[in-house]
């Protein structure tokens, strides 16, 4: 192909085969409706495959809300409750210590942990959160507080975040989830969350994390009022935080459920964009390791399939999900490992049992309380 000429699917498939990175056009052109989704689901399952093989990871895992509060209004969010609503709550340290107790029970290797910024909660409540987890229950890899939080750490703490996440590191935090990124573009984010940390904050958040060894995962919230060129925008801000620093382990496109939302006017992305976007990012992110198919935002169905269109990751069992359920979710609240591993050997590849950060994981089948790490998973 000559240089600058408009991307085919030809010239597209030439660059994917031999290794080369795809452009912000080639982007666009893949996010016109005319090309065809089973030609990019094919050529995203090369790298799928090159990456990752014929696995398809997954954990067990349990989510954590400690509060619904939260100081801001983001248009898109139907789990937020304000300081007085019948619906706000706030966690005590015995519950929070309760689910810690629940996880290890059922085995869980993760605790993911994000909710609301509160009116009221100082910043060591949240770093306390965190302490008591990692103190009673230290085989829990603790995978959290997303971008907007640290940032509101920083607004409360007047403090750097460098010194925020290292003192978050100190008391346990083992990773970073990577929701908060929603849309980065300012044309869409001024719209659906303008108090929210911009996206050089985000990013300078997540490129000190790295900075500090910290492994993270990043997301793009898509369906409601950003278009194509927003979303490679946004798949191109990630890929060149990337390229300097290596530390996104995971990309996660999460689709947007409009119900209970100020957008709730808006259609639901169909299960052909969701895959679209999928195989979209495994294309353009050619330097994140892994694309996961968030069951419990895009159905078990389309998570199924999403295995032939670049994905490798399911994300885990999930337990006491808040956010998309409040937002009308209608996935079930838990998977078992069988469920997993027959939504993964039915798309015809291997299920591996993985912790946070990709290491294997050897499990008693009899007793799912007895794990341990096996290998680092290299993809
Ligand atoms: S998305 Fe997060 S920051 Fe925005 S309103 Fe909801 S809980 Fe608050």
């Amino acid at each position: 192909m000559i240089r600058g000429s408009k991307p085919t699917l030809d010239s597209i498939r030439d660059k994917v085969e031999s290794n080369e990175r795809l452009s912000f056009d080639d982007g666009l052109f893949l996010y016109e409706p005319t090309t065809p989704l089973h030609e990019i689901g094919e050529l995203a399952n090369l790298v799928r495959e090159r990456k990752n093989g014929n696995r398809t990871y997954y954990n067990i895992n349990t989510h954590l809300n400690t509060t619904n509060v939260c100081v801001y209004r983001c248009t898109f969010c139907a789990f937020r409750a304000d300081l007085r609503d019948a619906r706000g709550y706030v966690m005590s340290d015995e519950e929070i210590l309760a689910r810690g107790a629940e996880a290890v029970d059922n085995g869980c290797t993760e605790m993911h942990l994000v909710g609301g910024l509160h009116h009221q909660k100082p910043y060591e409540w949240y770093l306390n959160t965190v302490r008591i987890l990692h103190e009673a229950y230290p085989q829990l890899h603790l995978k959290a507080w997303t971008g907007v939080e640290i940032n509101w750490f920083e607004f409360l703490t007047k403090r750097p975040v460098r010194q925020i996440l290292q003192e978050l590191i100190d008391v346990g935090l083992g990773s970073m989830p990577g929701g908060g990124a929603e849309i980065f573009h300012p044309e869409v984010r001024d719209k659906i969350c303008e108090h929210k940390s911009d996206a050089s904050k985000w990013l300078e958040i997540h490129r000190t994390a790295h900075e500090l060894g910290l492994r993270t995962n990043c997301t793009m919230l898509y369906g409601h009022i950003e278009n194509a060129y927003h979303r490679i925008d946004h798949l191109n801000r990630l890929r060149e935080l990337q390229d300097e620093t290596g530390g996104f382990q995971t990309f996660i496109p999460l689709a947007f459920h409009p119900e209970n939302t100020g957008l709730a006017h808006l259609a639901k992305p169909s299960s052909l964009m969701d895959l679209r976007t999928l195989a979209i990012s495994r294309l353009m992110l050619d330097n994140i390791p892994h694309i996961k198919a968030y069951w419990i935002m895009l159905g078990i169905g389309t998570a199924q399939a999403a295995q032939a269109y670049g994905a490798d990751d399911l994300d885990g069992t999930v337990r006491h999900e808040l956010i998309y359920h409040d937002a009308g979710a209608t996935t079930p609240e838990l998977l078992t490992v069988q469920d997993l591993r027959r939504l993964i050997e039915e798309a015809g590849r291997e299920p591996v049992e993985r912790d946070t950060v990709y290491n294997r994981i050897e499990r008693d089948p009899t007793d799912l309380r007895r794990w341990q790490v096996s290998e680092p998973l290299a993809s």
